[in-house]
């Protein structure tokens, strides 16, 4: 008799960096204790499902002693740092970003010593091991959360102009690098996005984060450390629906929230620099890191890692592992990075993954490649409908309809998550789909890829047999009318939701 509890356990990886050894363990933990699959997250982390109650902590001890760590992986205080993950080595531009998300990871982790008194230390002889997250020691005073903590959980992302891959809008705070010379020289910090929301509650909303302040390289952790502070002593802690940083950034109003966070900065902030998101590079294919190696980016459907069938992805991992060994990066598209290629490696790392029955990038269709969903259902409890499971099927059914338009070529973002929680991030995508009821949706139109803008409702409770039909109307409408390289989402926003009803509803 009695109950066997199943856990989803997420590990913290900022900015998606991972050595071949740890991705290895992780496959092995998944066959020892979890589900025999694994799933890249769209925070960068990974995830394993199914885990039982009893192994959790052979899981976090093994976690740790590779130098990895589930701590603050949830929980009301920064979560995984995201950064653009491209290993571009031409200039120090992205090796800056990196080392600024690890700094942000290292600034902002919980000193808690429970962590490893409850999951690392042995138990027979009460040693603790020292690794990733807090330092074992007696719990100290938490410096920068204080006794309480945040009142909600808390998201950073860095990224560039050309590359907000890190979708810094969606985050608490986004760090958009500011390049000058080719030299970054500090960033534009935008506060206050988010993107849970609970439709039934008309206080709560998907927010974009608005510009804040810009300040030099070395003030970016103190500032942040600043608005976190305004957060964990103004934030709402009486309603947790209403307790992000969006909700006293819109409650206050950037002004008042900026003279707030100078009090706790201890100075003036400098007026953003406002520069415009232009491109999303998500690091897909071959590239070349301008050191004379290679890195490729491998398109893995909605970050599952798994062997099925014909399809052994995880095999073809575990080989090029133990073999070439590269180091990685995931991506914040749930996708793989492959590191440091010698150029004389490149054929080698695509015969193992064909040989593997993985379709390489090159032949995966653009519209499943810029698509992501979220888990739900089996393995998320608060799912209310079909996403990861419905979603490669829905892409099929796309892919046809592009196809006989003639606009398989297209860039745009479709994401799909199970409930209104979003953590696909569908609501600044080109197309967004959020579980409503068991098999409807509520269909999003007019964001974009570049992650700069909210999409809006476009239909409610939509039949999930339903929705490419209506897409496709959408998409003729597109065909018909767009201007010259607009893109999908940028027509459904220009011609705004009325507009789009009248003529496709
Ligand atoms: Fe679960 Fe909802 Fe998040 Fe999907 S969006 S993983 S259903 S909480």
């Amino acid at each position: 008799g009695g109950k066997y509890y199943s856990m989803m356990i997420r590990s913290v990886i900022p900015g998606g960096v991972l050595s071949s050894e740890q991705l290895l363990a992780q496959l092995d933990l998944c066959d020892e204790i979890g589900n025999t699959t694994i799933r890249l997250t769209t925070r960068q982390g990974i995830q394993l499902h199914g885990v039982l109650k009893e192994n959790l902590r052979h899981y976090i001890k093994r976690v740790n002693e590779i130098q990895q760590t589930t701590l603050a992986a949830c929980g009301d205080v920064c979560r995984n740092m995201m950064c653009s993950p491209l290993p571009i080595k031409a200039n120090v531009v992205y090796d800056e970003m990196q080392k600024l998300c690890w700094d942000l990871k290292e600034h902002f982790k919980p000193r808690t010593g429970a962590y490893h008194e409850l999951w690392i230390s042995d138990e027979e002889t009460g040693e603790k091991q020292l690794a990733g997250g807090g330092d074992g020691g007696p719990d100290p005073v938490e410096p920068i959360y204080g006794p309480t903590y945040l009142p909600r959980k808390f998201k950073m992302g860095v990224g560039l102009p050309e590359d907000n891959s890190a979708d810094i809008y969606s985050q608490d705070i986004g760090f958009l690098g500011i390049v000058e010379g080719g030299k970054l020289v500090g960033y534009d910090l935008v506060v206050g996005g988010g993107f849970g929301r609970t439709p039934s509650a008309e206080k709560t909303f998907a927010a974009v984060a608005k510009a804040l302040c810009y300040v030099p390289a070395d003030q970016a952790i103190p500032a942040a450390e600043a608005v976190l502070k305004v957060q964990r002593d103004f934030g709402n802690r009486a309603d947790r629906k209403r307790a992000r940083l969006k909700y006293l950034v819109h409650d206050w109003g950037m002004e008042k929230f900026k003279t707030k966070v100078e009090e706790y900065y201890g100075g003036a902030l400098e007026a953003p620099r406002a520069v415009a998101i232009t491109e999303h590079n998500d690091g897909m294919g071959w590239g070349e890191q301008g050191d004379g190696k290679w890195y490729y980016g491998l398109a893995i459907e909605n970050g599952r890692v798994k062997d099925e069938g014909d399809f052994r992805l995880k095999s073809a991992l575990r080989e090029i592992g133990t073999t070439l060994a590269p180091p990685l990066r995931i991506t914040p598209h749930q996708n793989l990075i492959f590191c440091d290629i010698e150029p004389q490696d490149k054929s080698r790392l695509e015969s193992v993954l064909r040989s593997h029955g993985v379709p390489l990038t090159e032949d995966v269709s653009l519209a499943r490649r810029w698509s992501m969903a979220c888990p739900a259902m089996p393995t998320c409890g608060l799912s209310i409908t079909e996403s990861e499971r419905f979603m490669p099927g829905m892409i099929d059914q796309m892919d046809t309809m592009l196809a006989e338009l003639g606009l398989q070529d297209e860039l745009f973002t479709t994401r799909m998550t199970g409930c209104p929680n979003g953590c696909a991030r569908p609501y600044n995508s080109d197309i967004g789909l959020v579980g409503r009821a068991v098999g409807k949706y509520t269909l999003f139109l007019g964001g974009s890829r570049l992650g700069h803008r909210l999409n809006w409702i476009y239909k409610d409770k939509v039949p999930s047999d339903e929705i490419v039909p209506e897409l496709r109307k959408c998409f003729e409408l597109f065909k018909a009318e767009r201007q010259p390289s607009e893109s999908f989402g940028d027509f459904c926003d220009r011609m705004g939701k009325d507009a789009l009803l009248e003529k496709c509803g």
